[in-house]
């Protein structure tokens, strides 16, 4: 792992802001690793806030809910920033905000409680997406450690330290629920050294959720490296937490499941972190899913100078760069980000090592450039590059500027081509 500049301070302080509705939204269908979701509303059709417009489809896909009440403009088939096709349900939003609520049920036992995340919607607000209902167990028994994920270390994001510091009592009060339903030995928080002024807003509560302080190094706050840093437990990528007991999850989901418990309200909005350089309204917004980036950037004051940023839908390390400012924020979104062009020259490897010094996966990452190179699949799969969990610390770390992630992403495209 590696030390790295933050550059959070900007939007740290303060509480955070509500962005203005847009007048259109698109809501991505694929709102969660795995199958996305298919349509139950047409065109031309009336909607209400919080309204289901598109049903899970099998056990790991994701209900999506309206952000708004209005009219469906069209369903239409578009690129998504992974450059995969994806379905997007257009809102026209007649800013009346005429809301229903999920219905109400006793969520106090465990098959309950994943019915409630199933039916509102809830997935990994991390970036991951991944249905939250899959993750927690249907039994009492199986959970023994539950961890918040506040470990938010990619650099500008404060989405999850603002809800920390602003939140904590609905966060806590999912935490109650949490050991009502499946009696976890210990609920830990885990949060880095830089936000220690944190521990004292969860003292009242250290009774229910004990504060772990872990370092600020990157990328500290991906699963597996927090579960080892809070358990000492050593997990393979493949292998699911649960099977241990454990699970993660962090600050932005659990503050999603305190809305569906205890305010009725399905996942239909988020908190982005919006930063970059010279961004005079750089803060933390409540934005409605669907939200394109043009009009979250444009709240925060930039309308111009595209062409000298790169636009970054998450943090910089492991976020994905848009082209198009008409890409909606999507309930994995935790950061718009526009960051002012560098131009930066790669130079050849010179064998310095901090690239596997840095590796937090114990991988050789300079290998995978040299097997791009040389279309060389065996050498891909001798040097694991399925365990790579593309955080970039390689990359970030090297002095040559070799392009170690494109080698990788390109390196995983080219496995999966020649195992077809
Ligand atoms: S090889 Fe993968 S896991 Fe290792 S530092 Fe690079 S991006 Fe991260
Ligand atoms: S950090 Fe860069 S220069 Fe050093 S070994 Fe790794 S790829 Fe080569």
């Amino acid at each position: 792992m590696i030390g790295i500049v933050s550059y959070k301070d900007q939007t740290k302080e303060g509480d955070i802001r509500r962005l203005e509705s847009p007048a259109v939204l698109s809501v991505p269908l694929s709102a969660s690793l795995g199958k996305p979701a298919f349509p139950v509303v047409e065109p031309g059709e009336r909607v209400l806030k919080n309204q289901l417009i598109g049903r899970a489809d099998g056990i790991v896909s994701a209900h999506v809910h309206s952000p708004v009440s209005g009219i469906v403009l069209e369903i239409k088939t578009a690129t998504n920033i992974s450059g995969k096709s994806e379905t997007f349900i257009v809102l026209e939003n007649d800013f009346r905000e005429e809301a229903l609520q999920l219905s109400k049920s006793d969520i106090q036992t465990p098959r309950n409680f994943v019915n409630l995340l199933k039916d509102a919607g809830i997935v990994g607000a991390g970036g991951a997406q991944f249905p939250t209902h899959v993750k927690f167990p249907s039994d009492t028994g199986k959970l023994k450690t539950f961890i918040i994920n506040g470990a938010e270390c990619e650099p500008y994001l404060t989405a999850d330290f603002t809800l920390m510091k602003n939140r904590y009592r609905e966060l806590m009060q999912v935490v109650e629920l949490i050991r009502k339903v499946y009696q976890p030995d210990k609920v830990v928080l885990a949060i880095e050294k830089r936000n220690k002024e944190l521990r004292f807003v969860f003292e009242p509560y250290r009774e229910i959720c004990s504060v772990k302080l872990l370092p600020d190094s990157y990328p500290q706050g991906s699963e597996l490296q927090l579960i080892h840093s809070v358990t000492g437990l050593k997990l393979k990528k493949t292998q699911l937490p649960i099977s241990k007991g454990v699970l993660v999850s962090n600050v932005g989901t659990l503050y999603g499941i305190y809305k569906a418990a205890f305010e009725g309200i399905p996942f239909t909005e988020r908190v982005v972190t919006v930063s970059g350089d010279n961004l005079e309204g750089a803060g933390n917004y409540w934005v409605k899913v669907g939200t394109p980036v043009r009009h979250v950037l444009a709240s925060a004051g930039k309308i111009s100078g595209w062409d000298n940023c790169h636009v970054v839908l998450g943090g910089p390390m492991m976020g994905v760069e848009v082209h198009r400012l008409d890409t909606p924020v999507s309930k994995g979104t935790s950061g718009v980000l526009a960051l002012e062009k560098r131009p930066l020259e790669a130079y050849n490897c010179i064998q310095c090592g901090y690239c596997v010094d840095a590796c937090p996966m114990g991988l050789m990452p300079m290998q995978f450039a040299v097997a791009y190179r040389e279309n060389d699949l065996k050498a891909f799969e001798e040097y694991r590059l399925g365990q790579c969990i593309e955080c970039g610390a390689c990359e970030y770390i090297c002095p040559s500027n070799v392009p170690l992630i494109d080698s990788i992403k390109r390196g995983k495209q080219f496995i999966l081509e020649n195992h077809k």
